[in-house]
Protein backbone atom coordinates (compact mmCIF):
# COMPACT_ATOMS: atom_id res chain seq x y z
CA UNK A 1 0.00 0.00 0.00
CA UNK A 2 1.28 3.42 -1.17
CA UNK A 3 1.31 5.72 2.11
CA UNK A 4 0.42 9.26 1.85
CA UNK A 5 2.74 11.73 1.34
CA UNK A 6 2.73 15.50 2.05
CA UNK A 7 2.86 16.19 -2.02
CA UNK A 8 -0.27 13.72 -1.90
CA UNK A 9 -2.34 15.64 0.79
CA UNK A 10 -1.67 19.12 -1.05
CA UNK A 11 -3.92 18.92 -3.68
CA UNK A 12 -6.75 17.07 -1.77
CA UNK A 13 -6.34 20.38 0.62
CA UNK A 14 -6.46 22.38 -2.13
CA UNK A 15 -9.18 21.59 -4.12
CA UNK A 16 -11.59 21.46 -1.20
CA UNK A 17 -14.41 23.93 -1.34
CA UNK A 18 -13.81 27.01 1.54
CA UNK A 19 -16.35 26.26 3.65
CA UNK A 20 -18.84 28.87 3.81
CA UNK A 21 -19.78 30.88 7.22
CA UNK A 22 -22.14 33.81 7.41
CA UNK A 23 -19.41 35.42 10.19
CA UNK A 24 -15.98 34.93 11.01
CA UNK A 25 -14.39 36.50 14.11
CA UNK A 26 -10.38 36.52 14.12
CA UNK A 27 -9.66 35.79 17.59
CA UNK A 28 -10.95 34.76 20.94
CA UNK A 29 -9.78 37.27 23.77
CA UNK A 30 -12.53 39.34 25.55
CA UNK A 31 -13.58 40.74 22.03
CA UNK A 32 -13.84 37.76 20.15
CA UNK A 33 -15.79 35.04 22.87
CA UNK A 34 -18.39 38.17 23.11
CA UNK A 35 -18.12 38.84 19.39
CA UNK A 36 -19.44 35.09 18.83
CA UNK A 37 -21.91 34.95 21.40
CA UNK A 38 -23.60 37.30 19.92
CA UNK A 39 -22.97 36.72 16.28
CA UNK A 40 -24.43 33.24 16.64
CA UNK A 41 -26.97 33.11 19.38
CA UNK A 42 -28.66 36.68 19.14
CA UNK A 43 -28.08 36.79 15.34
CA UNK A 44 -28.74 33.07 14.73
CA UNK A 45 -25.51 33.37 12.02
CA UNK A 46 -23.16 30.73 11.29
CA UNK A 47 -20.47 31.72 12.90
CA UNK A 48 -16.60 30.98 13.94
CA UNK A 49 -13.63 32.09 15.36
CA UNK A 50 -10.08 31.63 14.09
CA UNK A 51 -7.99 32.01 16.97
CA UNK A 52 -4.05 31.46 16.64
CA UNK A 53 -3.40 30.30 20.01
CA UNK A 54 -4.50 26.99 21.83
CA UNK A 55 -6.58 28.79 24.34
CA UNK A 56 -9.00 31.45 24.69
CA UNK A 57 -8.15 34.49 26.57
CA UNK A 58 -6.31 36.66 23.74
CA UNK A 59 -3.72 38.93 25.61
CA UNK A 60 -4.17 37.17 28.81
CA UNK A 61 -3.17 33.48 27.16
CA UNK A 62 0.07 35.19 25.67
CA UNK A 63 1.12 37.41 28.66
CA UNK A 64 2.43 35.21 30.90
CA UNK A 65 5.32 36.90 32.57
CA UNK A 66 6.21 37.38 36.13
CA UNK A 67 3.58 40.02 37.83
CA UNK A 68 1.55 40.09 35.04
CA UNK A 69 -1.66 41.88 36.06
CA UNK A 70 -4.63 43.91 35.13
CA UNK A 71 -3.88 47.51 35.97
CA UNK A 72 -7.87 47.85 35.87
CA UNK A 73 -9.60 47.42 39.17
CA UNK A 74 -11.08 43.98 39.16
CA UNK A 75 -14.88 45.16 39.60
CA UNK A 76 -14.72 46.86 36.22
CA UNK A 77 -12.04 44.89 34.31
CA UNK A 78 -14.94 42.45 32.99
CA UNK A 79 -18.25 41.63 30.77
CA UNK A 80 -20.93 44.05 32.48
CA UNK A 81 -23.65 42.78 29.78
CA UNK A 82 -23.88 39.53 31.70
CA UNK A 83 -25.43 41.07 34.99
CA UNK A 84 -25.75 37.54 36.42
CA UNK A 85 -22.49 37.09 36.01
CA UNK A 86 -21.15 40.36 37.78
CA UNK A 87 -23.25 39.15 40.56
CA UNK A 88 -21.55 35.55 40.77
CA UNK A 89 -18.38 36.06 39.92
CA UNK A 90 -15.50 36.81 43.11
CA UNK A 91 -12.06 38.56 41.83
CA UNK A 92 -9.93 38.20 44.65
CA UNK A 93 -7.40 41.32 44.05
CA UNK A 94 -7.89 44.56 43.44
CA UNK A 95 -5.81 43.36 40.30
CA UNK A 96 -5.91 40.24 39.57
CA UNK A 97 -2.95 38.34 38.06
CA UNK A 98 -2.52 37.03 35.11
CA UNK A 99 -4.02 33.38 35.72
CA UNK A 100 -7.12 34.77 37.32
CA UNK A 101 -7.89 36.51 34.32
CA UNK A 102 -7.46 33.93 32.30
CA UNK A 103 -9.57 31.75 34.37
CA UNK A 104 -12.28 34.01 34.29
CA UNK A 105 -12.32 34.05 30.47
CA UNK A 106 -12.14 30.37 30.11
CA UNK A 107 -15.01 30.50 32.48
CA UNK A 108 -16.47 32.82 30.09
CA UNK A 109 -15.79 30.81 26.90
CA UNK A 110 -18.17 28.10 29.03
CA UNK A 111 -20.60 29.85 30.04
CA UNK A 112 -21.30 31.47 26.71
CA UNK A 113 -20.68 27.90 25.36
CA UNK A 114 -18.74 29.06 22.37
CA UNK A 115 -16.15 26.82 22.61
CA UNK A 116 -17.42 24.45 20.29
CA UNK A 117 -17.59 27.58 17.76
CA UNK A 118 -13.73 28.37 18.44
CA UNK A 119 -11.06 27.08 16.15
CA UNK A 120 -7.85 26.98 18.09
CA UNK A 121 -4.21 27.19 16.36
CA UNK A 122 -5.46 29.11 13.36
CA UNK A 123 -3.26 31.74 12.17
CA UNK A 124 -4.91 34.09 9.55
CA UNK A 125 -2.75 35.31 6.73
CA UNK A 126 -4.65 36.17 4.33
CA UNK A 127 -8.31 38.07 3.75
CA UNK A 128 -9.63 38.85 0.64
CA UNK A 129 -12.70 40.69 -0.52
CA UNK A 130 -14.32 39.29 -3.86
CA UNK A 131 -16.77 42.09 -5.26
CA UNK A 132 -18.25 40.01 -6.98
CA UNK A 133 -20.07 37.39 -4.64
CA UNK A 134 -19.42 39.85 -1.84
CA UNK A 135 -17.68 37.83 0.46
CA UNK A 136 -14.47 37.80 2.26
CA UNK A 137 -12.35 34.80 1.63
CA UNK A 138 -9.96 33.94 4.74
CA UNK A 139 -7.02 31.58 4.58
CA UNK A 140 -4.71 30.42 7.35
CA UNK A 141 -1.20 29.54 7.44
CA UNK A 142 -2.33 25.89 7.70
CA UNK A 143 -3.92 25.88 4.49
CA UNK A 144 -7.89 26.39 5.12
CA UNK A 145 -10.32 28.29 3.60
CA UNK A 146 -13.26 30.21 4.75
CA UNK A 147 -15.63 32.16 2.98
CA UNK A 148 -17.65 34.66 5.23
CA UNK A 149 -20.35 37.64 4.20
CA UNK A 150 -18.62 39.37 7.89
CA UNK A 151 -15.59 39.55 8.95
CA UNK A 152 -14.55 40.62 12.37
CA UNK A 153 -10.94 41.42 13.41
CA UNK A 154 -11.37 41.07 17.06
CA UNK A 155 -7.36 40.81 17.14
CA UNK A 156 -6.70 43.38 19.73
CA UNK A 157 -4.32 46.26 20.12
CA UNK A 158 -1.29 45.21 21.44
CA UNK A 159 -0.92 41.39 20.06
CA UNK A 160 1.99 41.85 17.23
CA UNK A 161 4.89 41.18 19.44
CA UNK A 162 7.85 43.78 18.88
CA UNK A 163 10.73 42.20 19.42
CA UNK A 164 13.66 45.24 17.82
CA UNK A 165 16.46 43.89 15.52
CA UNK A 166 19.17 43.84 17.97
CA UNK A 167 22.49 42.68 15.94
CA UNK A 168 23.58 38.96 17.36
CA UNK A 169 20.45 38.26 18.81
CA UNK A 170 20.33 34.53 17.44
CA UNK A 171 23.71 34.32 18.76
CA UNK A 172 22.93 34.10 22.22
CA UNK A 173 23.86 30.98 23.95
CA UNK A 174 21.70 31.58 27.08
CA UNK A 175 17.63 32.19 27.01
CA UNK A 176 15.84 34.93 25.53
CA UNK A 177 11.87 35.15 26.21
CA UNK A 178 9.67 38.25 24.76
CA UNK A 179 7.21 39.01 27.67
CA UNK A 180 4.24 38.40 25.01
CA UNK A 181 5.58 34.78 24.31
CA UNK A 182 6.00 33.45 27.49
CA UNK A 183 6.31 29.79 27.59
CA UNK A 184 3.72 28.28 29.84
CA UNK A 185 5.77 26.62 32.21
CA UNK A 186 7.32 29.70 33.30
CA UNK A 187 10.75 30.94 33.80
CA UNK A 188 12.99 29.91 36.39
CA UNK A 189 15.36 32.79 37.54
CA UNK A 190 16.94 31.41 40.59
CA UNK A 191 20.72 31.54 40.08
CA UNK A 192 20.60 33.39 37.22
CA UNK A 193 21.75 36.47 35.85
CA UNK A 194 19.11 38.13 34.15
CA UNK A 195 18.63 41.01 31.89
CA UNK A 196 15.45 42.65 31.41
CA UNK A 197 15.41 45.49 28.09
CA UNK A 198 12.79 48.06 28.43
CA UNK A 199 10.93 49.75 31.03
CA UNK A 200 7.01 49.79 29.79
CA UNK A 201 4.30 48.99 31.80
CA UNK A 202 4.87 44.66 31.14
CA UNK A 203 8.83 45.24 32.18
CA UNK A 204 7.75 47.89 35.41
CA UNK A 205 5.39 44.66 36.74
CA UNK A 206 8.30 41.80 35.62
CA UNK A 207 11.23 43.70 37.12
CA UNK A 208 10.37 43.74 41.16
CA UNK A 209 9.32 40.05 40.65
CA UNK A 210 12.44 38.72 38.56
CA UNK A 211 14.66 40.89 40.75
CA UNK A 212 13.29 38.60 43.91
CA UNK A 213 14.78 35.55 42.59
CA UNK A 214 17.72 36.36 39.98
CA UNK A 215 21.14 36.27 41.27
CA UNK A 216 21.83 39.49 39.51
CA UNK A 217 19.54 41.81 37.64
CA UNK A 218 20.42 44.13 35.10
CA UNK A 219 17.56 46.28 33.67
CA UNK A 220 18.26 48.22 29.97
CA UNK A 221 16.51 51.56 30.11
CA UNK A 222 16.30 53.74 27.41
CA UNK A 223 13.06 55.58 28.26
CA UNK A 224 12.67 56.72 32.06
CA UNK A 225 8.74 56.20 33.41
CA UNK A 226 6.55 57.79 35.46
CA UNK A 227 5.18 55.20 37.73
CA UNK A 228 2.30 55.34 40.13
CA UNK A 229 2.00 52.95 43.00
CA UNK A 230 -0.71 50.49 41.73
CA UNK A 231 -1.81 49.50 45.59
CA UNK A 232 -2.69 46.36 45.06
CA UNK A 233 -4.56 44.16 47.86
CA UNK A 234 -6.80 41.52 48.69
CA UNK A 235 -10.55 42.53 47.70
CA UNK A 236 -12.44 43.66 50.75
CA UNK A 237 -15.72 41.27 50.82
CA UNK A 238 -17.84 44.27 52.30
CA UNK A 239 -16.52 46.55 49.34
CA UNK A 240 -17.25 44.25 46.82
CA UNK A 241 -20.91 43.52 48.36
CA UNK A 242 -21.65 47.06 48.16
CA UNK A 243 -20.47 47.11 44.73
CA UNK A 244 -22.30 44.35 43.82
CA UNK A 245 -25.49 45.89 45.34
CA UNK A 246 -24.72 48.44 43.26
CA UNK A 247 -24.00 47.44 40.15
CA UNK A 248 -26.58 49.27 37.67
CA UNK A 249 -25.02 52.58 38.50
CA UNK A 250 -21.36 51.32 38.56
CA UNK A 251 -22.02 50.12 34.73
CA UNK A 252 -23.56 53.58 34.29
CA UNK A 253 -21.23 55.28 35.79
CA UNK A 254 -18.29 53.43 33.30
CA UNK A 255 -19.90 53.59 30.17
CA UNK A 256 -20.92 57.37 30.20
CA UNK A 257 -17.04 58.28 31.54
CA UNK A 258 -14.36 59.70 29.81
CA UNK A 259 -11.43 56.34 30.41
CA UNK A 260 -13.99 53.83 31.09
CA UNK A 261 -13.46 54.00 34.89
CA UNK A 262 -15.51 55.96 37.95
CA UNK A 263 -12.74 58.27 37.66
CA UNK A 264 -12.71 61.92 36.36
CA UNK A 265 -10.57 64.77 36.03
CA UNK A 266 -10.48 67.52 38.84
CA UNK A 267 -12.51 70.43 36.97
CA UNK A 268 -10.10 72.50 37.93
CA UNK A 269 -6.13 73.96 36.37
CA UNK A 270 -3.73 72.93 38.90
CA UNK A 271 -2.04 76.44 38.08
CA UNK A 272 -5.38 78.05 40.40
CA UNK A 273 -4.50 75.54 43.02
CA UNK A 274 -2.20 76.77 46.16
CA UNK A 275 0.95 74.60 46.92
CA UNK A 276 -1.05 73.10 50.03
CA UNK A 277 -4.79 72.17 48.50
CA UNK A 278 -2.75 70.95 45.69
CA UNK A 279 -0.37 68.78 47.53
CA UNK A 280 -3.44 67.30 49.34
CA UNK A 281 -5.04 65.99 46.14
CA UNK A 282 -1.43 64.82 45.04
CA UNK A 283 -1.11 63.00 48.06
CA UNK A 284 -5.14 61.24 48.25
CA UNK A 285 -4.51 60.13 44.80
CA UNK A 286 -1.06 58.44 45.27
CA UNK A 287 -2.34 56.89 48.44
CA UNK A 288 -5.47 55.86 46.01
CA UNK A 289 -3.50 54.10 43.77
CA UNK A 290 -4.42 52.82 40.16
CA UNK A 291 -5.22 55.30 37.52
CA UNK A 292 -6.16 58.18 39.40
CA UNK A 293 -3.17 60.09 39.65
CA UNK A 294 -3.03 59.37 35.43
CA UNK A 295 -6.57 59.93 34.53
CA UNK A 296 -8.38 61.83 37.47
CA UNK A 297 -5.91 65.00 37.81
CA UNK A 298 -6.18 68.22 37.54
CA UNK A 299 -8.29 68.87 34.04
CA UNK A 300 -5.42 70.90 32.42
CA UNK A 301 -2.53 68.45 32.65
CA UNK A 302 -2.90 66.86 29.45
CA UNK A 303 -3.21 70.46 27.51
CA UNK A 304 -1.02 72.76 29.50
CA UNK A 305 2.76 72.19 29.85
CA UNK A 306 3.25 74.72 32.87
CA UNK A 307 0.68 72.34 34.55
CA UNK A 308 1.80 69.10 33.88
CA UNK A 309 5.03 69.95 35.05
CA UNK A 310 3.71 71.01 38.46
CA UNK A 311 1.98 67.87 38.59
CA UNK A 312 5.18 65.70 37.20
CA UNK A 313 7.57 67.63 39.48
CA UNK A 314 5.35 65.34 42.54
CA UNK A 315 6.54 62.00 40.60
CA UNK A 316 9.99 63.10 40.11
CA UNK A 317 10.09 63.86 44.01
CA UNK A 318 8.55 60.84 44.94
CA UNK A 319 11.12 58.94 43.08
CA UNK A 320 13.97 60.88 44.56
CA UNK A 321 12.63 59.56 48.00
CA UNK A 322 12.30 56.35 46.94
CA UNK A 323 15.46 55.64 45.35
CA UNK A 324 18.58 56.14 47.87
CA UNK A 325 21.59 56.04 45.11
CA UNK A 326 21.02 59.78 44.09
CA UNK A 327 22.57 59.02 40.57
CA UNK A 328 20.17 56.37 39.99
CA UNK A 329 17.25 58.16 41.16
CA UNK A 330 18.04 60.82 38.51
CA UNK A 331 18.19 57.97 35.59
CA UNK A 332 14.70 57.10 36.61
CA UNK A 333 13.02 60.54 36.48
CA UNK A 334 11.88 60.83 33.19
CA UNK A 335 13.04 64.47 31.10
CA UNK A 336 12.31 64.36 27.57
CA UNK A 337 8.33 64.36 27.72
CA UNK A 338 5.22 64.98 29.60
CA UNK A 339 3.68 63.13 32.19
CA UNK A 340 0.45 60.91 31.09
CA UNK A 341 1.33 61.03 27.23
CA UNK A 342 3.58 57.71 27.57
CA UNK A 343 1.31 54.84 28.97
CA UNK A 344 0.98 55.15 33.01
CA UNK A 345 2.53 52.01 34.23
CA UNK A 346 1.39 50.91 37.71
CA UNK A 347 3.73 49.85 39.70
CA UNK A 348 4.55 47.20 43.27
CA UNK A 349 8.26 48.16 44.41
CA UNK A 350 9.40 49.38 40.75
CA UNK A 351 11.92 51.91 42.22
CA UNK A 352 12.60 50.35 45.24
CA UNK A 353 13.85 47.04 43.30
CA UNK A 354 16.73 49.39 42.22
CA UNK A 355 17.42 49.98 46.14
CA UNK A 356 18.37 46.21 45.67
CA UNK A 357 22.20 45.11 45.92
CA UNK A 358 21.56 42.34 42.99
CA UNK A 359 20.15 45.32 40.76
CA UNK A 360 21.83 47.29 38.20
CA UNK A 361 20.22 49.85 35.70
CA UNK A 362 21.95 50.47 32.51
CA UNK A 363 20.73 53.86 31.07
CA UNK A 364 20.90 54.38 27.67
CA UNK A 365 21.44 57.60 27.47
CA UNK A 366 24.29 58.03 30.18
CA UNK A 367 25.99 54.11 29.73
CA UNK A 368 24.92 54.39 25.96
CA UNK A 369 22.32 52.01 24.12
CA UNK A 370 22.47 48.41 23.12
CA UNK A 371 24.46 47.75 20.21
CA UNK A 372 24.24 43.98 19.99
CA UNK A 373 23.92 40.97 21.72
CA UNK A 374 26.20 38.73 22.14
CA UNK A 375 26.94 34.84 23.10
CA UNK A 376 26.87 35.91 26.36
CA UNK A 377 24.65 38.43 26.93
CA UNK A 378 23.94 42.03 25.82
CA UNK A 379 26.63 44.48 24.88
CA UNK A 380 25.91 48.48 25.52
CA UNK A 381 27.85 51.65 25.49
CA UNK A 382 30.60 49.77 24.75
CA UNK A 383 30.54 47.37 27.45
CA UNK A 384 29.44 43.40 28.09
CA UNK A 385 26.99 42.36 30.40
CA UNK A 386 27.17 38.66 30.95
CA UNK A 387 23.60 36.92 30.81
CA UNK A 388 22.34 33.90 31.31
CA UNK A 389 18.58 35.15 30.81
CA UNK A 390 17.22 38.05 28.57
CA UNK A 391 13.54 39.02 29.25
CA UNK A 392 12.69 40.95 25.97
CA UNK A 393 10.10 43.48 27.33
CA UNK A 394 9.72 45.69 24.04
CA UNK A 395 6.46 46.28 23.76
CA UNK A 396 4.12 45.86 20.67
CA UNK A 397 3.92 47.04 17.13
CA UNK A 398 0.07 48.72 18.68
CA UNK A 399 -3.01 48.44 16.95
CA UNK A 400 -2.16 48.92 13.30
CA UNK A 401 0.31 45.86 13.92
CA UNK A 402 -2.29 43.21 14.25
CA UNK A 403 -4.67 44.04 11.37
CA UNK A 404 -1.49 44.31 9.39
CA UNK A 405 -0.62 41.19 9.87
CA UNK A 406 -3.91 39.66 8.20
CA UNK A 407 -3.11 40.44 4.79
CA UNK A 408 -6.25 42.53 4.41
CA UNK A 409 -7.25 43.34 0.73
CA UNK A 410 -10.31 45.15 0.03
CA UNK A 411 -11.96 46.39 -3.23
CA UNK A 412 -9.87 46.50 -6.09
CA UNK A 413 -7.38 43.80 -4.41
CA UNK A 414 -6.13 47.16 -2.49
CA UNK A 415 -4.30 46.46 0.49
CA UNK A 416 -4.86 47.89 4.01
CA UNK A 417 -1.65 47.71 5.13
CA UNK A 418 -0.35 49.19 1.77
CA UNK A 419 -3.61 51.98 2.33
CA UNK A 420 -2.15 52.33 5.65
CA UNK A 421 1.30 53.44 5.18
CA UNK A 422 1.10 56.65 6.23
CA UNK A 423 -1.02 55.77 9.25
CA UNK A 424 -4.63 54.48 9.77
CA UNK A 425 -7.67 56.08 8.00
CA UNK A 426 -10.88 54.33 9.70
CA UNK A 427 -14.85 55.45 10.17
CA UNK A 428 -15.22 55.78 14.25
CA UNK A 429 -12.34 52.80 14.26
CA UNK A 430 -15.11 50.59 13.48
CA UNK A 431 -14.85 50.16 9.76
CA UNK A 432 -12.33 51.61 6.73
CA UNK A 433 -13.82 52.86 3.20
CA UNK A 434 -13.24 50.27 1.03
CA UNK A 435 -13.48 47.59 3.10
CA UNK A 436 -17.27 46.28 3.34
CA UNK A 437 -18.42 44.10 5.54
CA UNK A 438 -14.99 44.17 7.79
CA UNK A 439 -15.66 45.34 11.40
CA UNK A 440 -12.57 46.17 13.63
CA UNK A 441 -13.21 45.84 17.17
CA UNK A 442 -11.51 48.46 19.23
CA UNK A 443 -9.58 49.26 16.15
CA UNK A 444 -7.24 52.56 15.62
CA UNK A 445 -8.52 55.66 15.94
CA UNK A 446 -11.54 54.69 18.71
CA UNK A 447 -10.93 54.88 22.02
CA UNK A 448 -9.67 51.63 23.06
CA UNK A 449 -6.17 52.00 24.60
CA UNK A 450 -7.22 55.30 26.38
CA UNK A 451 -10.13 53.55 28.21
CA UNK A 452 -10.67 50.70 30.48
CA UNK A 453 -10.80 48.06 27.81
CA UNK A 454 -13.67 46.31 28.61
CA UNK A 455 -15.87 48.72 28.12
CA UNK A 456 -14.90 49.65 24.98
CA UNK A 457 -14.99 45.92 23.59
CA UNK A 458 -18.64 45.91 24.67
CA UNK A 459 -19.54 48.64 23.30
CA UNK A 460 -17.90 47.65 19.88
CA UNK A 461 -19.37 44.61 19.85
CA UNK A 462 -23.24 45.40 20.34
CA UNK A 463 -22.85 48.60 17.89
CA UNK A 464 -21.68 45.63 15.19
CA UNK A 465 -24.35 43.30 16.48
CA UNK A 466 -27.12 46.02 15.78
CA UNK A 467 -25.54 47.16 12.84
CA UNK A 468 -25.55 43.48 11.20
CA UNK A 469 -29.06 42.90 12.39
CA UNK A 470 -30.04 46.13 10.52
CA UNK A 471 -28.44 44.81 7.46
CA UNK A 472 -30.10 41.47 7.70
CA UNK A 473 -33.31 42.70 8.96
CA UNK A 474 -33.50 44.68 5.69
CA UNK A 475 -32.11 42.56 3.23
CA UNK A 476 -28.78 44.59 3.08
CA UNK A 477 -25.60 42.55 2.23
CA UNK A 478 -22.98 45.41 2.69
CA UNK A 479 -22.17 48.04 4.76
CA UNK A 480 -18.77 50.42 3.68
CA UNK A 481 -17.45 53.48 5.68
CA UNK A 482 -17.62 56.46 2.61
CA UNK A 483 -14.49 58.02 2.04
CA UNK A 484 -15.85 61.17 3.10
CA UNK A 485 -16.87 60.36 6.86
CA UNK A 486 -13.60 58.59 7.15
CA UNK A 487 -12.10 61.67 5.90
CA UNK A 488 -14.08 63.82 8.37
CA UNK A 489 -13.45 61.35 11.55
CA UNK A 490 -9.69 61.35 10.67
CA UNK A 491 -9.40 65.10 10.94
CA UNK A 492 -11.35 64.98 14.01
CA UNK A 493 -9.34 62.32 15.44
CA UNK A 494 -5.74 64.69 14.77
CA UNK A 495 -7.51 67.87 15.72
CA UNK A 496 -8.14 66.57 19.18
CA UNK A 497 -4.93 65.14 19.93
CA UNK A 498 -3.95 67.98 18.39
CA UNK A 499 -4.93 69.82 20.95
CA UNK A 500 -3.17 68.03 24.04
CA UNK A 501 0.72 67.03 24.62
CA UNK A 502 0.63 63.57 23.85
CA UNK A 503 2.03 63.72 20.17
CA UNK A 504 5.10 65.41 22.31
CA UNK A 505 6.30 61.83 23.43
CA UNK A 506 7.74 59.11 21.70
CA UNK A 507 5.36 56.87 23.00
CA UNK A 508 3.77 53.42 21.10
CA UNK A 509 0.35 55.75 21.11
CA UNK A 510 2.36 57.85 18.45
CA UNK A 511 3.97 54.31 16.87
CA UNK A 512 7.14 56.30 17.42
CA UNK A 513 8.38 52.96 19.31
CA UNK A 514 8.80 51.24 15.38
CA UNK A 515 11.32 52.20 13.48
CA UNK A 516 9.59 53.40 10.42
CA UNK A 517 6.06 53.76 11.59
CA UNK A 518 4.58 57.09 10.70
CA UNK A 519 4.34 59.11 13.34
CA UNK A 520 0.49 58.83 13.58
CA UNK A 521 -2.05 58.96 17.08
CA UNK A 522 -3.57 55.51 17.33
CA UNK A 523 -6.55 55.96 19.64
CA UNK A 524 -9.15 58.20 19.56
CA UNK A 525 -9.08 60.69 22.63
CA UNK A 526 -12.36 62.07 22.22
CA UNK A 527 -12.87 65.18 24.04
CA UNK A 528 -16.09 63.82 25.65
CA UNK A 529 -14.27 60.92 26.12
CA UNK A 530 -15.60 57.25 25.72
CA UNK A 531 -19.14 58.50 26.90
CA UNK A 532 -19.54 60.93 24.19
CA UNK A 533 -17.81 58.30 21.50
CA UNK A 534 -20.39 55.54 23.00
CA UNK A 535 -23.05 58.18 21.88
CA UNK A 536 -21.96 59.51 18.54
CA UNK A 537 -21.68 55.69 17.56
CA UNK A 538 -25.18 55.12 18.69
CA UNK A 539 -26.88 58.45 16.85
CA UNK A 540 -24.82 57.45 13.55
CA UNK A 541 -26.52 54.45 13.91
CA UNK A 542 -30.00 55.89 14.71
CA UNK A 543 -29.70 58.24 11.20
CA UNK A 544 -29.78 55.13 9.37
CA UNK A 545 -25.80 54.36 9.79
CA UNK A 546 -24.85 58.45 8.49
CA UNK A 547 -21.38 58.07 6.91
CA UNK A 548 -21.84 54.55 5.79
CA UNK A 549 -23.30 52.99 2.11
CA UNK A 550 -25.58 50.38 2.83
CA UNK A 551 -26.51 48.25 -0.18
CA UNK A 552 -28.38 44.95 -1.33
P1 LIG B 1 6.08 49.48 25.87
O1 LIG B 1 5.27 50.32 26.73
O2 LIG B 1 6.12 49.77 24.42
O3 LIG B 1 7.52 49.44 26.47
C1 LIG B 1 8.57 48.87 25.77
C2 LIG B 1 9.86 49.22 26.41
O4 LIG B 1 10.92 48.70 25.63
C3 LIG B 1 10.08 50.72 26.50
O5 LIG B 1 10.76 51.01 27.67
C4 LIG B 1 10.90 50.98 25.27
O6 LIG B 1 11.67 52.15 25.35
C5 LIG B 1 11.78 49.76 25.27
N1 LIG B 1 12.33 49.48 23.95
C6 LIG B 1 11.65 49.29 22.80
N2 LIG B 1 12.49 49.09 21.80
C7 LIG B 1 13.74 49.18 22.31
C8 LIG B 1 15.02 49.08 21.77
N3 LIG B 1 15.22 48.86 20.46
N4 LIG B 1 16.08 49.21 22.60
C9 LIG B 1 15.89 49.43 23.90
N5 LIG B 1 14.71 49.55 24.49
C10 LIG B 1 13.63 49.42 23.69
O7 LIG B 1 5.62 47.92 25.96
P2 LIG B 1 5.00 47.17 27.23
O8 LIG B 1 5.71 47.51 28.44
O9 LIG B 1 4.90 45.74 26.83
O10 LIG B 1 3.57 47.77 27.34
C11 LIG B 1 2.76 47.95 26.19
C12 LIG B 1 1.36 48.23 26.62
O11 LIG B 1 0.74 47.03 27.04
C13 LIG B 1 1.24 49.14 27.84
O12 LIG B 1 1.48 50.46 27.56
C14 LIG B 1 -0.16 48.83 28.26
O13 LIG B 1 -1.11 49.49 27.51
C15 LIG B 1 -0.23 47.34 27.99
N6 LIG B 1 0.06 46.64 29.24
C16 LIG B 1 -0.98 46.54 30.10
C17 LIG B 1 -0.79 45.94 31.29
C18 LIG B 1 -1.94 45.84 32.21
O14 LIG B 1 -2.98 46.41 32.04
N7 LIG B 1 -1.79 45.14 33.25
C19 LIG B 1 0.44 45.45 31.65
C20 LIG B 1 1.49 45.56 30.75
C21 LIG B 1 1.28 46.16 29.54
P3 LIG B 1 11.05 53.55 24.86
O15 LIG B 1 10.12 53.99 25.93
O16 LIG B 1 12.23 54.41 24.68
O17 LIG B 1 10.33 53.27 23.57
Amino acid sequence: MKATTQADAAPRASVAPPRRLDALVIGAGFSGLYMLKQLRDKLGLKAKVFERGHGVGGTWYWNRYPGARCDSDCYIYCYTHDRALLQEWNWSERYPEQPEILRYLEHCADRFDVRRDIEFGKTVVSTVYDEATKLWTVRTADGETVTARYVIAAVGSLSATNVPPFPGLETFKGRAYHTSQWPHEGVDFTNKRVGVIGTGATAVQAIPEIAQQARHLTVFQRTPNFCVPARNGKVDPEVMKARKANYEQVVQNIRSSFFGFELSFIPKSVLETTPEEREAEFDRMWYEGGFAFWLANYQDMFFDKKANDVISDYLKRKIRATVRDPEVAERLIPRTYAYGTKRQPLDTNYFETFNKPNVKLVDAAADGPIEAITENGVRAGGKAYPLDIIVIATGFDAMTGPLKKLGIQGRGGRSLAALWEDGPETYLGLMVAGFPNLFTVTGPQSPSVLSNMPVSIEQHVEWITDCIAHLQSRGLTTIEATPEAQAGWVAHVAEIVGMTLMPGANSWYMGANIPGKPRKFLPYLGLEGVGGYRKKCAEVAAQGYEGFTLST
